[in-house]
């Protein structure tokens, strides 16, 4: 069975689903969005993270390296890619986090038994467990396993996903879910591609299916300046959300943040994040008429 690695495990997270709840993140995702908040979680391979505001240059790292890939340079630590074998020995002996290793594995029932732990938190505020991305659905005997494991303990089981996945494959984790927190980014399936790297057709009809299946599912649109925030974008989801079967359901806006840019940094990696931008008062208000139009309620999170 694929196993997923796990690059954070969030306890009293308030933005995933109802109450307060454990959100574990598996690492891998096949979706490569622009505006991504966890450039780490795309790769589902472990990633090293330098933070050079941390470094105090202790050479601690470049000691423990087997095979001599890190090296200390005035501005912190380079790491020669090629060498490096993410054995993870710099980050185990970095005093000040400065090194650290995304992902790690998890067994199911260590996954269980840290969810188990927070159980007091779910039962005062109707919270739950929510395993989230990346994109979870990636290995789904894993989450099966895991989301069958949580319910007999009478957990809440969350599941937010992209969508993007073999539709055969959704239904059958929606047996075993709660409540599913969807993404939908935008209705254009050229414009998708281009902001994500992927059509967005099987993404749209897997969210018919879920509708049309009766599952719990709760829609989270990214509102992002320059991408979505246009009167057609707005326009086009708010009437694809509509039109959907089944009750009106309340969509959760999630404006972007620019947050991304401190974690490409700790991955050496760069993007262009210039023509994104957090959308103004006036872009989610638009966004709230757009919907109310509909007969839809629009909440700011979550
Ligand atoms: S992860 Fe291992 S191989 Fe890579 S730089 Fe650190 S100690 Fe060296
Ligand atoms: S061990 Fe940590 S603090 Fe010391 S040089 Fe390496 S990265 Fe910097």
């Amino acid at each position: 069975m694929p196993q997923p690695l796990v690059f954070d495990i969030k306890r009293y997270s308030i933005n995933d689903g109802p109450g307060i709840r454990a959100t574990i993140f598996f690492k891998g995702c096949p979706l490569n969005c622009q505006w991504c908040h966890n450039p780490e979680s795309i790769s589902p391979k472990v990633q090293k993270l330098f933070t050079a505001a941390k470094c105090i240059g202790c050479g601690e790292c470049c000691r423990a390296c087997p095979v001599y890939a890190c090296r200390l340079v005035p501005d912190g630590v380079v790491t020669d890619g090629d060498l490096c074998t993410l054995c993870g020995h710099c980050a185990e002996v970095c005093p000040t986090l400065a090194t650290q290793m995304s992902g790690s594995y998890y067994s199911v029932a260590e996954l269980l038994d840290i969810v188990v732990k927070e159980r007091p938190f779910f039962d005062q505020s109707g919270g739950g467990v929510t395993f989230s991305g990346g994109e979870p659905l990636l290995y789904p005997e894993f989450l099966i396993e895991i989301l069958e494991a949580c319910g007999r303990q009478g957990v809440h089981r969350a599941v937010d996903t992209s969508g993007f996945v073999k539709k055969e494959v959704l239904l059958k984790v929606a047996q075993h879910t709660d409540l599913f927190l969807y993404d939908l980014k935008m209705v254009d399936a050229e414009k998708h591609k281009r902001y994500t790297g992927v059509d967005n057709r099987l993404i749209l009809n897997n969210l018919v299916a879920l509708a049309e299946c009766g599952s719990e599912v709760q829609i989270r649109i990214p509102l992002v300046g320059g991408v979505n925030d246009d009167d057609d974008s707005v326009a086009a989801m708010a009437a694809y959300v509509a039109a959907l079967p089944g009750e009106k359901r309340a969509v959760s806006l999630l404006p972007f943040h620019d947050i991304a840019r401190g974690k490409d940094e700790k991955l050496g990696q760069g993007r262009d994040l210039a023509a994104l931008h957090e959308p103004g008062a006036d872009a989610v208000q638009r966004v709230i008429e757009a919907f109310a139009g509909y007969g839809l309620t629009v909440t700011i999170g979550g």
